[in-house]
């Protein structure tokens, strides 16, 4: 309400008059990033649950502004408002490709990218996409796009437009943060999605309620025929436990945390279970 804000005490208003003023230079800073060269891309590996192979690498976002380092859990959705998500994106996927095309020391490997929902609604993304597949040669089955469950929420016809133009050049669909919403569990039915990534929340409380979140969406997962990713899982138990639940693929510290490119071509698995 109007009349609580104005009489609110003056720390608070000092207090976000100071947040909206960082907003402000982080904004102002990633504007220069791409040109500047800040930003570069880390890669984490996502293993086979029984194996522990690795199938393929999520590319997540750094920052690194002027020595400080700055997380894509504060700048994205700064990007997003801005709407300077979509250059950022752009320039994020064109880079995986990119990279991923080079990976020969596991050649058959998927890029896993995460897609804002403003990116993925703007007319010109899928002809990005072509451009980037096009350009890096990267086969179309080993790139896959990440889009969060929020994502549905949005104008639902035209998501789901644009996630069958995704589908029809053989670019796999998952769905991110699962079960974080609301709505989840029917929507699966009408999405032309090929995989589900369990929410860390829900692997965190494995040996609590998340058990039984983790089980239902197992279940609904396999009847829809989706395959299921378990992210950030950070322990051995969990990863069993995972595995024993029937979930396909994990992702998390206990396996790797992520990568710089570099790294990534040198980096041996150190825990395969064969
Ligand atoms: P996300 O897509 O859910 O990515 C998983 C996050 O969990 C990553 O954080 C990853 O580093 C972290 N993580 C992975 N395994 C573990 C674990 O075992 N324990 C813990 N504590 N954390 C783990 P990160 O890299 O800070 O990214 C945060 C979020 O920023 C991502 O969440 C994603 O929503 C967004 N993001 C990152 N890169 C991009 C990008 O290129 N584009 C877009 N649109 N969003 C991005
Ligand atoms: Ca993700
Ligand atoms: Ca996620
Ligand atoms: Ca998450």
């Amino acid at each position: 309400q109007k009349s609580t804000s104005l009489s609110a005490p003056r720390m608070f208003t000092t207090h976000l008059k100071e947040k909206i003023e960082a907003s402000q230079k982080i904004l102002e800073g990633l504007q220069h990033a791409i040109q500047y060269k800040q930003l570069y891309l880390c890669y984490q590996p996502i293993v086979s649950a029984d194996e522990h192979v690795p199938w393929a690498f999520e590319a997540l976002l750094r920052w690194d502004f002027n020595g400080t380092f700055i997380g894509p859990d504060v700048f994205i959705p700064l990007a997003e408002k801005s709407g300077l998500i979509k250059e950022i994106g752009a320039w994020v996927l064109n880079r995986a490709c990119m990279d991923a095309k080079h990976w020969q020391h596991c050649a058959d490997a998927t890029v896993s990218v995460n897609v804002s929902v403003i990116q993925l609604m703007d007319d010109g993304f899928i002809r990005q996409l072509d451009n980037c597949l096009q350009s890096s040669a990267l086969p179309p089955h080993r790139l896959h796009i990440e889009v969060t469950e929020s994502t549905f929420a949005e104008n639902e016809s035209k998501v789901l437009f644009q996630l069958e133009q995704i589908r029809q050049r053989h670019v796999k669909i998952s769905i991110d943060d699962f079960g974080t919403g609301y709505s989840s569990l029917s929507q699966l039915q009408t999405l032309p999605v090929n995989y589900v990534k369990i929410d860390k929340t829900f692997v965190d409380n494995i040996n609590d309620k998340g058990e039984a979140i983790i089980r239902a969406t197992q279940f609904i997962a396999q009847e829809l025929n989706c395959k299921t990713i378990a992210e950030g899982v950070e322990s051995l138990d969990q990863a069993k436990m995972l595995a024993s639940m029937g979930v396909d693929y994990l992702q998390g510290y206990y396996f790797a945390k992520p990568m710089k490119n570099d790294d990534l071509i040198i980096w041996q698995n150190p825990i395969s279970n064969s």
